[in-house]
Order: structure tokens, then sequence, then C-alpha cells
């Protein structure tokens, strides 16, 4: 294990001898894991009880050290505190974590020699394992071929750039993805924890390994692999650790910039927290038809739910009116908008597919927390930098838009709406189906208006007879075939979004 780890880092060849010199893992202990995982709690200087155990006796009694074996973390990018009980940090400073609390840990920042030089709190996803597969330049984490395109086709890269990625699908695991001139290659690693390859004749034990090799020796068609993609350093989960308990914050702390858009309920503005951080600023036009304490009820339910494909909410303003909705912002706008715009009608079908089944792995979320959406349309998911899709418009929108859509009959979204759920205000998570299929419309019409020749009574009466809607032109007929599934009359009778998710991903052309 020593050996792997040396080789996988050995710019901590110091701390490797303080962990490897003369220690003997006793029974439970563990050592040090060298496998890719980044959580690992189990780490050895850690009492059962969570406490920190008393590090031995040190040469240097004034001076605290980390203790033995205890899993070091490197920081990847630098971090700026935004509350005093934040620690700043630059890239490659090494930490032993503490506590693991949600996304916010608390750590202590070491030297080399493992001194302990301060103690706060650290955003957890700026630090990975120092021997861990998340330590090397070239692995990108979770993620799909649409996202793994755009960052080896962005600026600073060259013919060969790669990087390895897990990918989002279940059943496929670890993909190399290649650029070539203007163009990404993706290969699908098979094998298992032991045994790595792409070519069948090449294995390898590691993935390290088999990124050596074909730094040297050519891969079928491709070439040899160049330098490692350019990251782009990502976003915190929450505008700082306060707020994902406290997220009630002062207006001030805000400014507006330009508008992204207005709904019928909202204006939203691109803005920044304390200049720290963009966000998206979503102010309501009224408040009078609120539930307060519903609307408070429901915050605290949404701050819990965390999603790679959902918006995060940051915090609200509410302690005047207009309210304040402040959430992660998302570059590329709603998705009805881009698939409307000259770069959505460029998106061949399997990325289309691809938005779908990241749509449906946020519902499939939703699906799990027993939080229904109400809501679910293209003018509801929202498009960032790399082609992700993230779900918006969840639970609040129920509390902002239900007072509108009892009152105000023809606000109800009757084309996106299950027959049940007009008749008789049954919402369900098989009502959220029925809406996505609708979506799922949208989705290869590029944006297309559903039902175009009918209005909503219309379309109300003719669903409940039977009529659904045809085929849209060049739609593959695997996703006609679900989208009428999802259009079933018996709300059991339609697929969960988890199998939903299952089937977009294993009926994609491509591999991944
Ligand atoms: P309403 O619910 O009142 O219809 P929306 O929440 O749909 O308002 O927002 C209106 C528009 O604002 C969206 O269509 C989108 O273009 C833009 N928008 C909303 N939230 C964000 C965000 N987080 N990032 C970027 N643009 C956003």
């Amino acid at each position: 294990m020593g050996e792997c780890l040396r080789k996988a880092c050995p710019c901590l060849e110091t701390l490797w001898q303080r962990i490897f010199s003369d220690k003997k893992a006793s029974p439970g202990e563990g050592g040090v894991h060298g496998g890719s995982g980044g959580g690992g709690g189990g780490g050895g200087g850690f009492s059962s009880s969570g406490e920190v155990r008393q590090p031995s006796p040190s040469p240097a009694p004034t001076l605290e050290r980390v203790p033995e074996s205890g899993c070091i973390y490197t920081a990847i990018w630098p971090f700026e505190s935004r509350h005093t009980d934040e620690l700043s940090f630059q890239e490659g400073d090494l930490f032993s974590v503490i506590s693991r609390s949600g996304d916010w840990w608390t750590a202590r920042r070491i030297d080399k020699n493992g001194r302990v030089l301060d103690t706060g709190i650290v955003p957890s996803n700026y630090l990975a394992r120092a021997e861990s597969l998340e330590m090397q330049p070239w692995y990108f984490g979770t993620m799909n071929r649409f996202e793994a395109q755009s960052h080896l086709l962005g600026p600073g890269n060259d013919r060969g750039a790669f990087l390895i990625r897990h990918s989002e699908k279940d059943n496929v695991g670890y993909v190399l993805s290649v650029r070539s001139l203007n163009r990404v290659k993706h290969f699908k690693i098979h094998g298992d924890e032991n045994i790595f390859y792409v070519e069948h004749n090449h294995q390898f034990s590691s993935l390290i390994d088999l990124v050596e090799h074909y730094s040297i020796n050519t891969l079928t068609n491709t070439g040899t692999l160049g330098n490692p993609c350019k990251r782009k350093k990502p976003t915190t989960p929450d505008l700082n650790h306060f707020t994902v308990d406290e997220w009630e914050l002062p207006k001030e702390e805000f400014t507006l910039e330009e508008e992204l858009g207005t709904g019928y309920f909202a204006d939203v503005y691109r803005g920044r927290w304390k200049n720290i951080i963009n966000v998206a600023i979503k102010i309501l036009k009224s408040d009078s038809e609120l539930n307060h304490r519903e609307f408070q009820r429901e915050v605290q339910i949404l701050k819990s739910l965390r999603h790679r494909h959902l918006i995060a909410l940051f915090a609200v303003c509410t302690a005047t009116t207009p309210y304040y909705i402040i959430t992660e912002l998302m570059e590329k706008g709603s998705l009805l908008s881009f698939l409307r715009s000259p770069e959505g009608q460029n998106q061949d079908i399997a990325a289309l597919v691809d938005m779908g089944a990241q749509v449906a792995d946020g519902m499939s979320y939703l699906e799990e927390k027993n939080s229904i959406h109400r809501d679910l349309a293209a003018r509801n998911v929202l498009v960032g930098e790399d082609y992700i899709c993230k779900v918006a418009d969840f639970g609040l929108a129920r509390v902002i838009k239900e007072p509108f859509y009892i009152t105000e009959d023809k606000k109800i979204p009757y084309k996106w709406s299950a027959p049940e759920a007009i008749s008789h205000g049954m919402f369900s998570n098989k009502s959220d189906v029925w809406s996505f299929g609708v979506l799922l419309y949208e989705i290869t019409t590029h944006g297309g208006v559903p039902y175009p020749a009918l209005s909503n009574q219309e379309v109300y009466e003719q669903v409940s007879r039977g009529y659904r809607m045809p085929a849209p032109a060049k739609c593959p007929d695997f996703l006609y075939k679900i989208m009428l599934k999802c259009w079933s009359a018996e709300p059991g009778d339609r697929p969960d979004f988890k199998s939903l998710k299952m089937q977009l991903d294993s009926s994609s052309y491509e591999l991944d």
C-alpha cells in the first residue's frame, strides 16, 4: 500500500514516511485505504465515538501533530474564507479532517511533517484524499459525456488532452475521454476493482498505470495521451458553511445585476453575494397571497434536498417585501429557451436524450424523498455551462403558485398536468411522470408547444377521452413509447422516475 501511495503522490513523501515507517496496523486500525473513495471516515486517527485520538508522544510537545495514519486530504483549489470560522487556503495545502458534516468539514491544516497550522471549516469539494484517485489531475469524478466534451473542447486543451470520469450511468463505470482535433472520443474502461483495460491485450492493476501506459504508447486510432484536461473551479453548494442552517439573509448582502427573465410570479436577476459569488435572485412579484408559515416550512425542506440535477437553494430574504429567493446561477437559462436557441437547435438526439435522462435523475431523487414537483416542464428546468440540466421551481412553486391556480383557473398548466391533477387536484410522483412525458415532447421538438392546435379546455377534454399527442417528427420509436407510458390514464400504470432514468440511459445510441 505504501508503495502505491508513494507512486500516486510523491510530493508527500515525508508524510508517507511518518505513516508507514515503523507503524504496524493493529487489528481494527486498518491503516490508510488506497481505494478511490472520497469519504472513508474510518481512518485510524479517530475513535469509534468520532473523537480525535491523542497523537502519540511528540518530539516537540508544544506543537500539535496530526494523528498517525489519519486520512490526509489535499486542497485541489484555493479557497477564500467567507466566515470567521472558515479557513482560507491555497491549492496543495494539506488537511487532516476532524469531522465531516454535510458539505462543510472541520479540518486541521497541516504542514508536510504533519504539524498542525490551524483549524477551521472547509468546503469538502475543494479537497481530495491525498492518496486517492480524486487527487489525480486527470480524474474528474462523476460526469456525463456532454460535460466531458465541454471541458475538453474548452480553452487551454490541445489534441490528446484527456480525462477519466465515472459515468453517470449505473452500468458503465469509468470512461477515458480524449480530445482529438475538434472532437472527443470516449472509451469505456473495462475490468473490476483490480483490473482496468481499454484494449483487452493491455491490462493494468490501477488507472494510474493505465494512464502512464497510454502516455507513452498509442491507443488504437487515437494516439498517445497528452496533458490532463484543464479543470474548472467548482462552485460551493452553499454561500458559506453558515447558510446551510441559517438561510435568512439581509438583502443588503446582495447586489442586483441584469435581469435574466421574468415570469408570472417573479422577476429573476443575475446578482452577487457580498461580491464573492454569482447567484440568481428571484424577486417575488406579490407575497400577499402567500402562506408565510408554509413558505418557511417549504424553504426548510428545500434546503435539505441536494442533488446534482436539482437547483440549490442558497438563501431567502423575507424580512421585508418583496421577498428574495437566492439560488445557484445557471448560465444558459431555462431549458425551453435553450432548446429554441440556435445552440439548442444544433443538439443531436443523443444530447437531447441525455438531457431527458438528467431531468429524470433529479426527479428520481425527489421521488425517493417523497417530494412532488407539481409543475415539471421545460420552462422549469435550467441549463448550466456544461449542458448540465437541473430541475428548478419545486417545492416553493406550490406555495407561491397555488393560490393563483385556485383563484385564476387559467393559470393551471393544463397542457403539462395529468388528468387526475386537473380534475381532483391529485398531485403525486405519478402526476409528475405525466408532466415528464410532455417535457420529453418539448425536448424532442426543440421547444415545441404541446398540443399546438388545442386550447387548454380542449386538451383536458380530449385527453380525458383518450387522445394522446402523435410522435413528433424524427422522434425515435423508443422515446415515443416512453412518452405514451408516461401518459397512461391510470397513474399506477406509469413508470417511476428511477426506471425512466434507467431506460433513457440504456437507450442512448452511444456508449455513454
Ligand atoms: P416564474 O416561476 O415566475 O415563471 P421562473 O422561475 O420561471 O419564474 O423564472 C423566469 C426566468 O428566469 C426563467 O425562465 C429563466 O430564464 C430565468 N431564471 C430563473 N432562475 C434562474 C437561475 N437560477 N439561473 C439563471 N436563470 C434563471
